[in-house]
């Protein structure tokens, strides 16, 4: 048996599914394949379980039934993830597409890890929340320095607004850093920095808000660090 074909059998037993119109599935890919700006191969079975196992880990950080209203949500496992972005090696641990329908997450099951995971996942929470007028842009920058624009700027010069430099080159991507830390971190994630607990706050209420949160945690493991 060939690993791919092993591949395919250990990936086929992977189907999750929800209710409420939505559903999860993880994959992997079978062979060679462009996805636009990127490319990926097909991952052997040790990088497949890796993979598996850091989403289903990550997504054990959520409330229950909270995945089954992100809509249709394909998880992809590849490997040797390239792309040509700015801001990278040209390698890269993951990116999310929204497709016609629902969320593409692409994942280099040998490079991701839970950070990785969390930060496309808020990807697709910023992208429903935006979509549906949630959380806007005029929310978000209320808690930028004044004369800032996303793309420009150092980041030595505002330390205590962003998580890093790759979080200064889009909102997207600040949203999902700052969300991102949240998840890893937790409780006293952003205590010495105001601005980014404010960010993770607006998130925060816009998802509170536009999501049903029946039987939710009084508090979730992003808003550990939120009074
Ligand atoms: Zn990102």
């Amino acid at each position: 048996m060939s690993v791919k074909r092993l591949a395919a059998l250990v990936l086929a037993l992977l189907f999750l599914t929800g209710c409420g119109g939505g559903s999860l599935a993880i994959d992997a890919l079978d062979k060679d394949r462009d996805f636009g700006a990127f490319h990926a191969s097909a991952p052997n079975v040790a990088e497949a379980n890796r993979g598996y196992a850091l989403v289903q880990d990550a997504l054990e950080c959520y409330p229950e039934g909270f995945a089954e209203q992100w809509g249709r949500v394909n998880i992809l496992l590849v490997s040797s993830l390239t792309g040509e972005e700015q801001f990278s090696d040209g390698h890269f641990a993951g990116f999310t597409q929204r497709t016609a329908k629902g969320w593409l997450m692409v994942l280099d099951a040998g490079r991701c890890d839970a950070g990785t995971v969390h930060h496309e996942i808020a990807h697709i929470l910023d992208g429903i929340l935006t979509e549906a007028g949630a959380l806007t842009e005029a929310d978000w920058m209320a808690f930028c320095p004044g004369s800032f624009s996303y793309g420009e700027g150092n980041f030595e010069d505002y330390p205590d607004f962003f998580a890093d430099e790759y979080a200064m080159e889009t909102m997207k991507e600040d949203r999902a850093r700052t969300f991102e830390d949240a998840m890893l971190y937790g409780a006293g994630v952003y205590e010495d920095k105001p601005a980014l607990w404010l960010k993770l706050n607006c998130f925060a209420a816009a998802i509170r808000a536009h999501f049903d949160t029946t039987g939710w945690p009084e508090k979730t493991l992003w808003e550990q660090s939120l009074e």
